[in-house]
Protein backbone atom coordinates (compact mmCIF):
# COMPACT_ATOMS: atom_id res chain seq x y z
CA UNK A 1 0.00 0.00 0.00
CA UNK A 2 1.63 3.48 -0.81
CA UNK A 3 1.71 6.15 2.09
CA UNK A 4 -0.97 8.52 2.13
CA UNK A 5 0.04 11.50 3.21
CA UNK A 6 -2.86 13.16 4.40
CA UNK A 7 -3.31 10.77 6.93
CA UNK A 8 -3.90 12.18 10.44
CA UNK A 9 -0.79 11.42 11.73
CA UNK A 10 1.13 12.89 9.30
CA UNK A 11 -0.57 15.75 9.98
CA UNK A 12 0.02 15.57 13.62
CA UNK A 13 3.79 14.70 12.30
CA UNK A 14 3.99 18.17 10.03
CA UNK A 15 1.97 19.95 12.98
CA UNK A 16 -1.36 20.94 11.35
CA UNK A 17 -2.77 19.30 14.03
CA UNK A 18 -1.96 19.32 17.69
CA UNK A 19 -1.89 16.11 19.79
CA UNK A 20 -1.14 15.60 23.28
CA UNK A 21 2.19 14.60 23.51
CA UNK A 22 4.07 12.04 25.56
CA UNK A 23 7.39 11.75 24.02
CA UNK A 24 9.37 12.36 21.52
CA UNK A 25 12.87 11.12 20.19
CA UNK A 26 15.37 11.61 17.07
CA UNK A 27 12.77 9.24 15.12
CA UNK A 28 9.51 8.73 16.69
CA UNK A 29 6.55 10.39 18.40
CA UNK A 30 4.24 9.15 21.31
CA UNK A 31 1.15 10.39 22.31
CA UNK A 32 -2.33 9.96 23.95
CA UNK A 33 -4.90 8.18 21.74
CA UNK A 34 -7.44 10.38 21.74
CA UNK A 35 -10.36 7.73 21.92
CA UNK A 36 -8.71 5.75 24.75
CA UNK A 37 -9.52 2.44 25.00
CA UNK A 38 -7.38 1.74 28.58
CA UNK A 39 -6.79 4.10 31.43
CA UNK A 40 -3.22 4.42 29.63
CA UNK A 41 -3.37 4.15 26.01
CA UNK A 42 -0.33 5.85 24.09
CA UNK A 43 0.40 5.79 20.61
CA UNK A 44 4.28 5.48 19.48
CA UNK A 45 5.00 6.31 15.56
CA UNK A 46 7.97 6.34 13.63
CA UNK A 47 8.43 10.11 12.26
CA UNK A 48 9.19 8.71 8.75
CA UNK A 49 6.14 7.72 6.39
CA UNK A 50 5.89 3.82 7.00
CA UNK A 51 2.16 2.66 6.57
CA UNK A 52 2.73 -0.65 8.56
CA UNK A 53 5.00 -2.68 10.63
CA UNK A 54 6.20 -4.91 7.36
CA UNK A 55 6.67 -1.77 5.28
CA UNK A 56 9.01 -0.19 8.72
CA UNK A 57 10.67 -3.24 8.90
CA UNK A 58 11.42 -4.07 5.64
CA UNK A 59 12.57 -0.32 4.94
CA UNK A 60 13.47 1.78 8.20
CA UNK A 61 17.05 2.81 8.80
CA UNK A 62 18.48 0.32 11.97
CA UNK A 63 18.70 3.93 14.06
CA UNK A 64 14.69 3.90 13.16
CA UNK A 65 13.88 0.62 14.22
CA UNK A 66 15.93 1.02 17.16
CA UNK A 67 14.95 4.26 18.56
CA UNK A 68 11.06 3.03 17.91
CA UNK A 69 11.40 0.25 20.12
CA UNK A 70 13.55 2.35 22.79
CA UNK A 71 10.77 4.92 22.43
CA UNK A 72 8.10 1.74 23.03
CA UNK A 73 10.04 0.99 26.40
CA UNK A 74 10.13 4.49 27.20
CA UNK A 75 6.73 5.01 27.28
CA UNK A 76 5.82 1.71 29.30
CA UNK A 77 8.03 3.23 31.61
CA UNK A 78 6.94 6.93 32.06
CA UNK A 79 3.13 5.75 32.35
CA UNK A 80 4.39 3.49 35.00
CA UNK A 81 3.29 0.44 33.41
CA UNK A 82 5.81 -1.93 33.34
CA UNK A 83 5.14 -3.11 36.73
CA UNK A 84 1.59 -3.90 36.28
CA UNK A 85 1.68 -4.91 32.75
CA UNK A 86 0.54 -3.43 29.13
CA UNK A 87 -0.49 -4.72 25.72
CA UNK A 88 1.41 -3.78 22.42
CA UNK A 89 -1.01 -3.99 19.38
CA UNK A 90 0.10 -2.81 16.26
CA UNK A 91 -2.81 -3.48 13.56
CA UNK A 92 -2.10 -3.68 9.68
CA UNK A 93 -4.39 -3.31 6.98
CA UNK A 94 -7.58 -4.24 6.27
CA UNK A 95 -7.88 -7.76 8.49
CA UNK A 96 -5.81 -5.93 11.05
CA UNK A 97 -8.54 -3.12 11.14
CA UNK A 98 -6.09 -0.91 10.81
CA UNK A 99 -7.81 2.68 10.68
CA UNK A 100 -4.85 5.33 10.15
CA UNK A 101 -2.71 3.86 7.64
CA UNK A 102 0.39 5.25 9.40
CA UNK A 103 2.49 2.56 11.34
CA UNK A 104 1.60 2.91 15.22
CA UNK A 105 2.15 0.98 18.27
CA UNK A 106 -0.99 1.48 21.05
CA UNK A 107 0.68 0.74 24.34
CA UNK A 108 -2.09 0.24 26.56
CA UNK A 109 -2.14 -0.43 30.27
CA UNK A 110 -3.32 0.73 33.87
CA UNK A 111 -6.15 -2.23 33.77
CA UNK A 112 -6.54 -6.01 32.67
CA UNK A 113 -6.30 -6.01 28.87
CA UNK A 114 -8.77 -9.08 29.40
CA UNK A 115 -8.27 -12.35 27.25
CA UNK A 116 -5.75 -11.80 23.88
CA UNK A 117 -8.98 -12.16 21.12
CA UNK A 118 -11.88 -13.81 20.93
CA UNK A 119 -11.40 -16.93 19.01
CA UNK A 120 -13.30 -17.36 15.77
CA UNK A 121 -15.66 -20.67 15.58
P1 LIG B 1 -5.79 1.76 14.40
O1 LIG B 1 -7.16 1.18 14.30
O2 LIG B 1 -4.78 0.79 14.94
O3 LIG B 1 -5.36 2.40 13.08
O4 LIG B 1 -5.87 2.88 15.51
C1 LIG B 1 -5.96 4.26 15.25
C2 LIG B 1 -6.04 4.96 16.58
O5 LIG B 1 -5.80 6.33 16.36
C3 LIG B 1 -7.39 4.84 17.29
O6 LIG B 1 -7.19 4.25 18.59
C4 LIG B 1 -7.87 6.29 17.39
O7 LIG B 1 -8.56 6.56 18.59
C5 LIG B 1 -6.55 7.06 17.31
N1 LIG B 1 -6.65 8.42 16.80
C6 LIG B 1 -7.30 8.86 15.70
N2 LIG B 1 -7.12 10.18 15.55
C7 LIG B 1 -6.33 10.59 16.56
C8 LIG B 1 -5.78 11.84 16.96
N3 LIG B 1 -6.03 12.97 16.27
N4 LIG B 1 -5.01 11.89 18.08
C9 LIG B 1 -4.77 10.77 18.79
N5 LIG B 1 -5.25 9.56 18.46
C10 LIG B 1 -6.02 9.46 17.37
Amino acid sequence: MAYDDQNIFAKILRGEIPCDKVLETDHSLAFNDIAPARPVHVLVIPKGAYVSSDDFTATASDAEIIDFWRAVGEVARMKGVEKSGYRLIANAGEDGHQEVPHFHMHVLGGASAGPMMKRQG
